[in-house]
């Protein structure tokens, strides 16, 4: 198949200027050059407050509802359904808190899922210490819930179901139209922090019946601190902050113009391109999988094999600590990450690795590789060349067969 979107631009080079064959895109994504060049008028000349009534301000007012018009369409919302936020965390971070402080008196029982990213699981935790209760539903070795469970768990006093709608580890997809349907019938509030499917997968709030979205821009070619919580109309949310008219009343602080403007801009160019980014970032996973299990022995995916994220790998390496693969790799030019950007630098494994089952070992020797815009069938074939080295010299060692002696 066609293996190009964009030419030649793959090798990129980090602030010191070395080469470097950026893998990370689940962390975070380099700004899209149209992107920044639609927020620049808006950190220069045109820093009008959106509030003031003058043209001035106007203008920038102006600004800001193309943006949310843009959002809403790519999801197939209404834009009055948009809300910006400085980002994906504080999306997840009211979608719970908002609707839990909203409907306190109709219920304090949440459901929720032992893989949520920390900006879910960790406002889950706060409820508890409030009095709320949470369940927390497991998944099976490929990732993902089971319907049955999640019809089980759910009470006459349960007011929200929060589930993701790809895990930012394994890149496993949960079967959302499902649990919205569930959701539905049973007149329960549903949320779905869909941070890393959008831009990568087709997304429609309608279809999926879905109440609440959590929407981060930086994960899509955008900016950084930036992002957007959709609510359905007729959905009742408490602000997390009190402040001024914002947002209609409900997200308080003058608004961060340049970077929403790029959030719109570059959710636009993703669903512009998104069936074909799509097919590509299939295709380097899918190259990448077949080629890394065939070259390094004993290595195994994690998360599930058809209903996956297009650009996510994640690889159990038996036998080869992750911490001391990334630091190798990085020497060679790779930026690679094992479980989360935000979990790791902590000893702990992966809670997401632990959830499908991986014994402590395989967790600490699991790596996360994920493709982008700038990567090529290339990148792929230079990232198995530099895996098979490293596996070479320590299997030479003998120290492949003990996952924490890599390095030592
Ligand atoms: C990145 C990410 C977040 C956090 O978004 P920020 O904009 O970085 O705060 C939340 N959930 C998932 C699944 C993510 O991948």
């Amino acid at each position: 198949m066609e293996e190009h979107i964009i030419e030649e631009d793959n090798i990129k080079n980090d602030i010191l200027g070395k080469k470097m064959i950026y893998l990370d895109h689940a962390a975070t994504t380099a700004i899209n050059k149209d992107v920044l060049k639609e927020m620049m008028p808006y950190l220069m000349n045109q820093y009008g407050n959106p509030s003031s009534i003058y043209s001035f301000g106007r203008k920038s007012r102006k600004a800001i509802e193309n943006s949310r018009q843009q959002v809403a369409t790519a999801i197939n919302a209404k834009k009055s359904e948009i809300y910006f936020t400085s980002g994906g965390t504080e999306a997840d971070n009211w979608a719970i808190k908002g609707i839990a402080q909203y409907y306190k008196k109709k219920g304090k029982h949440i459901i929720t899922t032992s893989i949520e990213h920390h900006a879910v699981l960790n406002s889950c935790k706060r409820l508890e210490k409030e009095g709320f209760e949470i369940s927390y539903l497991p998944v099976d070795n490929d990732g993902k819930i089971s319907i049955e469970d999640l019809r089980k768990a759910i009470r006459s006093d349960t007011i929200l179901i929060s589930i993701m709608m790809a895990n930012n580890e394994i890149g496993t997809l949960e079967p959302i139209a499902e649990i919205g349907k569930i959701a539905r019938e049973r007149n329960i509030i549903f949320h779905t922090d869909a941070i890393q499917a959008v831009g990568s997968i087709p997304i429609d709030v309608e279809e999926l019946q879905v109440d609440l979205l959590s929407i981060s821009a930086h994960k899509f070619y955008g900016p950084k601190g930036v992002g957007a919580l959709y609510i359905k109309k007729g959905t009742g949310i408490k602000a997390l902050m009190d402040g001024g008219e914002q947002e209609k009343g409900k997200r308080a602080s003058t608004e961060n113009v340049s970077a929403i403007v790029g959030m719109g801009k570059a959710i636009e160019i993703a669903n512009k391109g998104l069936i074909q980014y799509q097919k590509q970032m299939c295709y380097l996973r899918d190259k990448a999988i077949e080629e890394i299990l065939k070259s390094i022995p004993n290595a195994k995916l994690n998360g599930h094999a058809v209903d996956r994220l297009p650009g996510n790998v994640n690889i159990a390496f038996n036998g080869m600590e992750a911490e001391a693969m990334i630091l190798k790799l990085d020497k060679m030019g790779f930026a690679v990450s094992s479980g989360s950007a935000c979990a790791s630098g902590s000893p702990e494994p992966s809670h997401v690795l632990k959830a499908i089952g991986l014994s402590h070992e395989m967790a600490q020797c699991s790596l996360r590789f994920t493709f982008g815009a700038e990567n090529n069938i290339r990148d792929v074939e230079e990232l198995v060349k530099a895996l098979k080295k490293i596996y070479s010299v320590h299997s030479e060692r003998g120290t492949v067969h003990s996952c924490f002696s890599v390095g030592n």
